[in-house]
């Protein structure tokens, strides 16, 4: 049985190395989900076929788990997203912990390496679960998303991470029952809360992927604690593919991760409304109708703002409409528009928009003069051109989306706010820009209709 077993453990690992593949492409991504869900399927079954194994705890946690899962998939809004990912890494890496717990409960003479695994997913887990419900509070707006600063803060927490390696290295010679254990537990907990507290809320998606990653590591260490192969290689593909995916984030915005995760970005906000002074140029859905009417060439620049007023259907209801109009259309996506890696182009695959129409800064920008109209649909810091014109700016280096580079740029949002940086945008007085005021639904329903009437 335990041939088979490892057999099927190998199956699935390939399974979850396939499915990441192909969930690095838009084309492929649902049947890498598929793909990797069917891994996961056969390595539960397999795990459930050890002998010895009592069923009744387990089926309590399936219900349990199941109905909490399918609730949220239900009930969670799309734009709170990237909360309920926080809320799963954190829960990821309090299962790990609870794995070391048991284990040194039912076995606390186990050999020294077990005790470091214990440890590590006592650490790695416990940091993880207290901040990823920061992370979670921060973007749910139930706490303050500017950073926390104190005098004192890296050296505060080099500390405490020294005092829990200086516990798991006295809990590794020799266990002393539960009281290290849990002195570690406590560290982790404060050790994450402290963190997490100094990084704004801007930079919670990128903290978010690295919580993901250290919750694939703290897997991967519990993994070693109860010797289960599959979950030592679930754990390291989580753990590299979100720091991946964090270096992808960081990237996108020009920022080490170093300066992501101390430098507090956005504790201060150095441009107060006003910084850029100008004119602003309103027009109705009439007149951004004229202009859409007469272009031969749009891009469509979504961001955060579209996945608050749903936009994206009648967005793509605009976009087939220009289409036959004689236009051509393009979807230009900035690594981090929205609140999390890929929000853009979950959107838009929801809503149909062709996979050939998506386009990456870096293949629109060159283009991007030539462009008749650029439409920005509640997006705001990935377009702002102050990231290429004002060295002062917070923004200044960040690889943005140059609209303002286009013919005409529309741009759709209910004010002249400022986006989730806090960060002023003159793109909306430069003479080019037309802003159409509104929630972005509704100004592209109003469109819509306007193109099927003319
Ligand atoms: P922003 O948060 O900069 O701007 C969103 C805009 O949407 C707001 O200015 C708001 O303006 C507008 N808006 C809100 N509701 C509506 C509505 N109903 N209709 C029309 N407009 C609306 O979003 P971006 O996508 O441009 O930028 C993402 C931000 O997140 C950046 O700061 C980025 O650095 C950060 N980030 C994202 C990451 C990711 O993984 N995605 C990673 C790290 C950081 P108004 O209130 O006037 O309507």
């Amino acid at each position: 049985m335990n041939t088979f077993i490892n057999f099927s453990y190998i199956v699935a690992s390939i399974l979850f190395i396939f499915g990441l593949k192909m969930l690095s492409s838009a084309g492929t991504a649902r049947r890498g989900n598929l793909v990797s869900a069917l891994g996961m399927a056969i390595a539960v079954i397999a795990t459930l076929l050890y002998q010895g194994m009592s069923y009744h705890w387990i089926i309590l946690g399936l219900i349990i788990g199941g109905a909490v899962g399918a609730s949220a998939a239900q009930l969670v809004k799309m734009t709170a997203m990237p909360e309920m990912v926080a809320l799963f890494n954190g829960f990821g890496g309090i299962a790990s912990l609870l794995v070391g717990w048991a284990e040194f409960h039912a076995r606390p003479t186990s050999p020294a390496f077990t005790l470091v695994a214990i440890s590590l997913a006592v650490l790695i887990g416990g940091i993880t679960f207290s901040g990823s419900l920061i992370a979670y509070a921060k973007l749910a707006e139930k706490i303050d998303g500017k950073p926390l600063l104190f005098k004192g803060q890296q050296g505060v927490n080099a500390g405490l991470l020294g005092g829990a390696l200086l516990f798991i290295i006295l809990f590794a010679a020799a266990p002393h029952g539960y009281s290290l254990l849990i002195g570690l537990i406590l560290l982790a907990l404060v050790l994450g809360v402290l963190v997490v507290i100094p990084i704004g809320g801007a930079d919670m998606p990128v903290v978010i992927a690295l919580l993901n990653s250290y919750s694939g590591l703290a897997a991967c260490a519990a993994g070693f604690v109860i010797l289960n192969n599959v979950l030592i290689v679930a754990g390291a593909l989580v753990g590299a593919s979100g720091l991946i995916l964090t270096s992808i984030m960081c990237k996108a915005m020009n920022r080490s991760l170093a300066n992501v995760l101390f430098s507090g970005f956005g504790a201060t906000t150095t441009q107060s409304g006003g910084g850029y002074q100008g004119e602003a140029r309103p027009v109705t859905v009439d007149d951004a109708y004229y202009i859409l009417e007469a272009a031969r060439s749009v891009v469509f620049v979504p961001g955060y703002g579209m996945a608050v007023s749903q936009a994206q259907h009648v967005v793509r209801e605009l976009g087939e409409l220009l289409e036959a109009n004689g236009a051509e259309v393009k979807y230009a996506i900035h690594p981090v528009a929205g609140r999390m890696p890929g929000h853009m182009n979950v959107l838009l695959a929801e809503a149909n928009v062709p996979y050939e129409q998506l386009v990456v800064p870096e293949d629109v920008n060159p283009i991007m003069s030539t462009v008749d109209v650029a439409i920005v649909i509640g997006a705001n810091d990935v377009v702002n051109p102050a990231a290429r014109e004002d060295e002062n700016s917070p923004l200044w280096g960040m690889p943005v989306i140059n609209v303002d580079h286009a013919r005409t740029c529309i741009v759709s949002k209910r004010s002249l706010n400022p986006g989730f940086a806090g960060v002023d945008n003159p793109l909306f007085f430069k003479d080019n820009t037309r802003m159409l005021f509104g929630d972005a639904k509704k100004s592209f329903q109003g469109l819509v209709a306007q193109f099927k009437e003319g």
